[in-house]
């Protein structure tokens, strides 16, 4: 059968996630009519993320709610939508691409948003049954049915999205072990003291946490029964759930002869190596001018302001893309909210305390703030990010004053 899709268009928007959508969403609200098509690996039209190991896991958020526009917003918007469409090549020369299914196309400008991939772990075993990534609603989907009470599960991976698997499990009633390969659990997005305390909440909720502990093997028939670590034990599992990382999508880019450096190497606008083709969202690699170097962020925030960004350089209105880090996650009742990052950080100081499960942590770089870690302090969040943009830009803050509970957040703004 011929297809009748058209074979050009004026922007194609390659992957459907979160940077896609706000990519469109901003080129539609600042008066964009050309013809855009928007070409998706996965089934399903553009949905959030987060709730996946948070309130979707544990089935208080039905699926419905995930997608980030209703379908006719595509059709009413004149959204050239092809799902199940996987891109396989990319022709910066020809401006055109290819996708799996055969299909060519060829575009003015093309916005490169695919996002980033679970990393895997090529142990033996690794393909049996029940072992499970966590990144998209088929992947949820699939492991849901294995979320019962008493069932045994094994985190891989004490990051952002193992700890919420784990929170969401255990709200569940289901027994769960974390199998982290670092020191503490994490490791490399935080310091120790907020490490310390999300341990400290997990095993308050009876989640065993093995650290400096590797998986080196997966035992079982046809599913997974079992998780051998070096020292011979072996960890019942009748489900295991992967969150050792991602890996940025970035292929298409690199076989296009893009440039790419941990990442699709963007400017604060968006645009990579060639003019016409632009990247946003988590397979991006972007200058932040605040902070006076590139980053490599999987974010929320970072994907829609990249996509806010794109469009406006491609409505010739250029706002680049300046914004302070930030990031949240939940874990039971705890809200974790974070506003720049900690990895320069050498000293801070906390504002209330870790029993409370209210408090806020201050970072600093010598005498410069650079990261505020909330948990349950809203207000405390919601000043931070102005704090810190006002630090890069030289202003030095007391940390008396910040950890003095008897000044209010909101005086240190004026
Ligand atoms: C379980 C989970 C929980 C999270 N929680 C939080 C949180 O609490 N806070 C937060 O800020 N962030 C969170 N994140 C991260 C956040 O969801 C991502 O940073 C964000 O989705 C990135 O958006 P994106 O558009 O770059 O990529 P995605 O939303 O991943 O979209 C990329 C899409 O491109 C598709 N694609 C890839 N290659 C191709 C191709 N060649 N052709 C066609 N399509 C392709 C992919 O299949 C995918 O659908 C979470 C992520 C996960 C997985």
């Amino acid at each position: 059968m011929t297809s009748t899709k058209p074979a050009s268009c004026d922007i194609a928007i390659i992957g459907a996630g979160q940077a896609a959508l706000q990519t469109i969403a901003s080129l539609k609200s600042g008066g964009f009519d050309g013809a855009i098509t928007l070409l998706g690996g996965e089934a399903f039209l553009p949905y959030q993320r987060p709730p996946l190991s948070k309130k979707f896991l544990n089935g208080t958020f039905e699926r419905d709610r995930l997608f980030l526009k209703p379908d006719n917003y595509y059709t009413d918007n004149n959204v050239d939508v092809r799902l199940n469409t996987y891109v396989t090549h990319l022709d910066p020369d020809d401006l055109s691409l290819t996708c799996a299914d055969g299909t060519f196309l060829s575009f003015s400008k093309a916005v490169i948003c695919t996002g980033s991939r679970p990393r895997q772990l090529p142990v033996p075993g690794h393909d049996l049954e029940n072992i499970f990534d966590l990144r998209t609603i088929a992947d949820i989907e699939a492991m849901q049915p294995e979320f019962r009470a008493r069932a045994k599960m094994v985190v891989v991976g004490g990051g952002y999205i193992g700890l919420e698997t784990a929170a969401s499990a255990r709200q569940l009633g289901v027994d769960v072990t974390i199998v982290e390969t670092a020191g503490r659990v994490l490791e490399r997005v935080t310091k120790p003291e907020l490490s310390d305390y999300f341990h400290a909440l997990h095993t308050t909720n009876n989640v065993e946490i093995l650290t400096d502990a590797q998986v080196t093997g997966f035992i079982g028939d046809t599913s997974v029964s079992g998780v051998a670590l070096p020292n011979g034990d072996t960890l019942t599992a009748d489900l295991v759930v992967l969150g050792i990382g991602i890996i940025p999508n970035t292929e298409l880019a690199d076989a296009g002869g893009l440039t790419v450096d941990n990442g699709v190497l963007v400017d604060a606008v968006g645009r990579t190596s060639h003019p016409d083709i632009y990247a946003a969202g988590d397979c991006t690699n972007h200058p932040n001018a605040l902070l006076d170097r590139r980053l490599r962020l999987e974010s929320v925030p970072n994907a829609i302001e990249q996509g806010k960004a794109v469009a406006s350089d491609i409505l010739g209105q250029p706002a680049p893309y300046t914004a302070i880090p930030w990031f949240w996650s939940d874990q039971y009742d705890v809200k974790l909210q974070i506003a720049g990052l900690s990895d320069t950080a050498d000293r801070h100081v906390l504002r209330g305390n870790y029993a409370d499960n209210a408090f806020a942590i201050f970072h600093f770089d010598g005498t410069q703030l650079v990261c505020v870690e909330a948990v349950n302090r809203p207000a405390e969040f919601m000043a931070a990010r102005q704090l810190i943009k006002e630090a890069a830009g030289g202003r030095i803050y007391d940390p008396d004053m910040l950890g003095d509970e008897t000044i209010k957040p909101k005086s240190w703004l004026s």
